[in-house]
Protein backbone atom coordinates (compact mmCIF):
# COMPACT_ATOMS: atom_id res chain seq x y z
CA UNK A 1 0.00 0.00 0.00
CA UNK A 2 0.94 3.76 0.03
CA UNK A 3 -0.17 7.12 -1.94
CA UNK A 4 -0.58 7.19 -5.55
CA UNK A 5 2.94 7.21 -6.95
CA UNK A 6 4.19 5.77 -4.00
CA UNK A 7 5.83 3.23 -6.31
CA UNK A 8 3.12 -0.01 -6.05
CA UNK A 9 3.18 -0.70 -9.34
CA UNK A 10 7.06 -0.81 -10.33
CA UNK A 11 8.29 -2.65 -6.93
CA UNK A 12 5.19 -5.06 -7.49
CA UNK A 13 6.40 -6.36 -10.20
CA UNK A 14 9.98 -6.68 -9.25
CA UNK A 15 8.63 -8.44 -5.86
CA UNK A 16 6.16 -10.92 -8.14
CA UNK A 17 9.21 -12.01 -10.28
CA UNK A 18 11.92 -12.19 -7.58
CA UNK A 19 9.48 -14.39 -5.69
CA UNK A 20 7.41 -15.63 -8.20
CA UNK A 21 4.35 -14.34 -6.56
CA UNK A 22 0.64 -13.87 -8.57
CA UNK A 23 0.45 -9.82 -8.74
CA UNK A 24 -3.12 -8.87 -8.70
CA UNK A 25 -3.33 -4.75 -9.43
CA UNK A 26 -6.61 -3.80 -8.95
CA UNK A 27 -5.79 -0.80 -10.86
CA UNK A 28 -4.35 -3.02 -13.95
CA UNK A 29 -7.57 -4.71 -13.09
CA UNK A 30 -9.88 -1.95 -13.32
CA UNK A 31 -7.76 -0.36 -16.24
CA UNK A 32 -8.36 -3.57 -18.14
CA UNK A 33 -12.04 -3.44 -17.27
CA UNK A 34 -12.73 -0.53 -18.90
CA UNK A 35 -10.53 -1.38 -22.40
CA UNK A 36 -13.09 -3.89 -22.53
CA UNK A 37 -15.76 -0.93 -23.31
CA UNK A 38 -18.76 -2.79 -21.34
CA UNK A 39 -21.26 -0.44 -19.78
CA UNK A 40 -19.60 -1.06 -16.71
CA UNK A 41 -15.73 -0.47 -18.07
CA UNK A 42 -17.76 3.06 -18.81
CA UNK A 43 -18.58 3.63 -15.28
CA UNK A 44 -15.03 2.54 -14.06
CA UNK A 45 -13.46 4.99 -16.87
CA UNK A 46 -15.47 7.93 -15.38
CA UNK A 47 -14.50 6.93 -11.59
CA UNK A 48 -11.34 6.83 -12.45
CA UNK A 49 -10.88 10.00 -14.43
CA UNK A 50 -12.14 12.07 -11.32
CA UNK A 51 -9.63 10.30 -8.81
CA UNK A 52 -12.25 8.74 -7.05
CA UNK A 53 -12.47 4.95 -5.61
CA UNK A 54 -14.70 2.71 -7.68
CA UNK A 55 -17.32 0.96 -5.26
CA UNK A 56 -16.18 -1.50 -3.32
CA UNK A 57 -18.37 -4.44 -4.34
CA UNK A 58 -16.80 -4.09 -7.92
CA UNK A 59 -13.26 -3.98 -6.73
CA UNK A 60 -14.19 -7.36 -4.58
CA UNK A 61 -15.83 -8.91 -6.68
CA UNK A 62 -12.91 -8.03 -9.17
CA UNK A 63 -10.34 -9.60 -6.93
CA UNK A 64 -12.53 -12.67 -5.59
CA UNK A 65 -12.78 -13.74 -9.33
CA UNK A 66 -8.88 -13.40 -9.52
CA UNK A 67 -8.46 -15.60 -6.47
CA UNK A 68 -10.30 -18.29 -8.04
CA UNK A 69 -8.81 -21.08 -9.14
CA UNK A 70 -5.26 -19.71 -8.24
CA UNK A 71 -2.43 -21.10 -6.22
CA UNK A 72 0.57 -20.26 -5.02
CA UNK A 73 1.33 -17.23 -3.36
CA UNK A 74 -0.43 -13.78 -4.17
CA UNK A 75 0.74 -9.98 -4.23
CA UNK A 76 -1.84 -7.60 -3.81
CA UNK A 77 -1.06 -4.16 -5.18
CA UNK A 78 -3.52 -1.47 -4.80
CA UNK A 79 -5.87 -3.56 -2.77
CA UNK A 80 -7.58 -3.29 0.02
CA UNK A 81 -8.00 0.37 -0.07
CA UNK A 82 -10.90 0.92 2.32
CA UNK A 83 -11.85 -0.87 5.48
CA UNK A 84 -14.68 -2.67 3.94
CA UNK A 85 -12.35 -4.15 1.33
CA UNK A 86 -9.80 -5.29 4.33
CA UNK A 87 -13.21 -6.73 5.94
CA UNK A 88 -14.50 -8.57 2.54
CA UNK A 89 -10.20 -10.33 1.97
CA UNK A 90 -10.33 -11.37 5.54
CA UNK A 91 -13.29 -13.64 4.30
CA UNK A 92 -12.13 -14.28 0.85
CA UNK A 93 -8.68 -15.23 2.40
CA UNK A 94 -10.67 -17.66 4.79
CA UNK A 95 -12.60 -19.18 2.08
CA UNK A 96 -9.40 -19.67 0.44
CA UNK A 97 -7.64 -20.86 3.21
CA UNK A 98 -5.10 -18.47 2.61
CA UNK A 99 -3.33 -15.77 5.44
CA UNK A 100 -1.75 -12.44 4.71
CA UNK A 101 1.74 -12.48 5.46
CA UNK A 102 2.80 -8.78 5.62
CA UNK A 103 0.77 -5.93 4.63
CA UNK A 104 3.85 -3.25 3.08
CA UNK A 105 3.14 0.72 3.36
CA UNK A 106 5.25 2.33 1.07
CA UNK A 107 6.01 6.16 2.22
CA UNK A 108 6.41 8.84 0.35
CA UNK A 109 6.12 12.71 1.30
CA UNK A 110 3.33 14.21 -0.72
CA UNK A 111 5.16 16.80 -2.73
CA UNK A 112 7.51 13.68 -4.17
CA UNK A 113 4.09 12.30 -5.20
CA UNK A 114 2.72 15.44 -6.88
CA UNK A 115 6.32 15.67 -8.95
CA UNK A 116 6.13 11.74 -9.78
CA UNK A 117 2.43 11.62 -10.92
CA UNK A 118 2.97 15.04 -13.02
CA UNK A 119 5.47 13.15 -14.21
CA UNK A 120 4.02 10.03 -15.25
CA UNK A 121 0.86 11.84 -16.86
CA UNK A 122 -1.48 9.43 -17.01
CA UNK A 123 -4.52 10.33 -17.76
CA UNK A 124 -5.65 10.34 -13.84
CA UNK A 125 -2.33 12.30 -13.45
CA UNK A 126 -3.89 16.11 -13.65
CA UNK A 127 -2.98 18.00 -10.54
CA UNK A 128 -6.00 18.53 -9.37
CA UNK A 129 -7.08 14.80 -9.87
CA UNK A 130 -3.43 13.74 -7.69
CA UNK A 131 -4.78 16.33 -4.97
CA UNK A 132 -8.15 14.65 -4.55
CA UNK A 133 -6.47 10.65 -4.80
CA UNK A 134 -3.99 11.91 -2.02
CA UNK A 135 -7.11 12.86 -0.15
CA UNK A 136 -8.52 9.79 -0.51
CA UNK A 137 -5.66 7.95 0.09
CA UNK A 138 -5.51 9.72 3.59
CA UNK A 139 -8.81 9.53 4.56
CA UNK A 140 -10.20 5.51 2.84
CA UNK A 141 -6.38 3.67 3.01
CA UNK A 142 -3.99 5.40 5.93
CA UNK A 143 -6.56 4.08 8.66
CA UNK A 144 -5.74 0.39 7.53
CA UNK A 145 -2.52 0.99 9.25
CA UNK A 146 -4.14 0.35 12.33
CA UNK A 147 -6.21 -2.25 11.23
CA UNK A 148 -2.99 -4.69 9.93
CA UNK A 149 -1.03 -3.11 12.81
CA UNK A 150 -3.53 -4.92 15.45
CA UNK A 151 -3.08 -8.12 13.49
CA UNK A 152 1.08 -7.55 13.54
CA UNK A 153 1.60 -7.66 9.95
CA UNK A 154 2.22 -4.04 8.74
CA UNK A 155 5.29 -2.60 8.14
CA UNK A 156 6.36 0.56 6.90
CA UNK A 157 8.99 0.99 4.06
CA UNK A 158 10.95 4.26 2.52
CA UNK A 159 9.30 4.66 -0.38
CA UNK A 160 11.84 7.29 -1.79
CA UNK A 161 15.26 7.65 -3.15
CA UNK A 162 15.90 5.23 -6.51
CA UNK A 163 13.68 2.41 -7.77
CA UNK A 164 16.70 -0.15 -7.03
CA UNK A 165 17.04 1.55 -3.48
CA UNK A 166 13.46 1.10 -2.27
CA UNK A 167 13.96 -2.85 -4.09
CA UNK A 168 16.57 -3.54 -2.28
CA UNK A 169 14.95 -2.39 1.46
CA UNK A 170 11.42 -4.57 0.37
CA UNK A 171 13.53 -7.48 -0.38
CA UNK A 172 15.83 -7.40 2.68
CA UNK A 173 12.12 -7.08 4.39
CA UNK A 174 11.15 -10.21 2.45
CA UNK A 175 14.25 -12.20 2.73
CA UNK A 176 14.06 -12.07 6.32
CA UNK A 177 9.88 -13.22 6.25
CA UNK A 178 9.30 -16.93 6.79
CA UNK A 179 7.45 -19.35 4.44
P1 LIG B 1 -2.15 4.83 -8.08
O1 LIG B 1 -1.16 4.02 -7.31
O2 LIG B 1 -1.48 5.97 -8.80
O3 LIG B 1 -3.34 5.25 -7.27
P2 LIG B 1 -3.49 2.58 -9.25
O4 LIG B 1 -3.23 1.99 -10.58
O5 LIG B 1 -3.18 1.76 -8.05
O6 LIG B 1 -2.66 3.94 -9.26
O7 LIG B 1 -5.01 3.05 -9.14
C1 LIG B 1 -5.59 3.91 -10.09
C2 LIG B 1 -7.06 4.18 -9.73
O8 LIG B 1 -7.79 2.93 -9.72
C3 LIG B 1 -7.30 4.75 -8.34
O9 LIG B 1 -7.17 6.16 -8.32
C4 LIG B 1 -8.75 4.31 -8.07
O10 LIG B 1 -9.66 5.12 -8.77
C5 LIG B 1 -8.81 2.94 -8.72
N1 LIG B 1 -8.53 1.84 -7.76
C6 LIG B 1 -7.42 1.05 -7.73
N2 LIG B 1 -7.49 0.16 -6.75
C7 LIG B 1 -8.68 0.38 -6.11
C8 LIG B 1 -9.34 -0.20 -4.99
N3 LIG B 1 -8.79 -1.21 -4.29
N4 LIG B 1 -10.56 0.29 -4.64
C9 LIG B 1 -11.12 1.28 -5.32
N5 LIG B 1 -10.56 1.90 -6.38
C10 LIG B 1 -9.34 1.45 -6.78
Amino acid sequence: MGAPGAGKGTQAEALANRYDLKSLSTGDLLRAAVDEGTSLGLQIAATLEAGDLVDDDTVIQLIASHLQGGNGNFLFDGFPRTLQQAWALDQLLKEHNLALQAVIFLQVSDSLVVERLLARGRNDDDEAVIRHRLGTYYEKTVPLRDYYEEKNIAVTIDGEGSVEAVGARLYEFVDGLGD
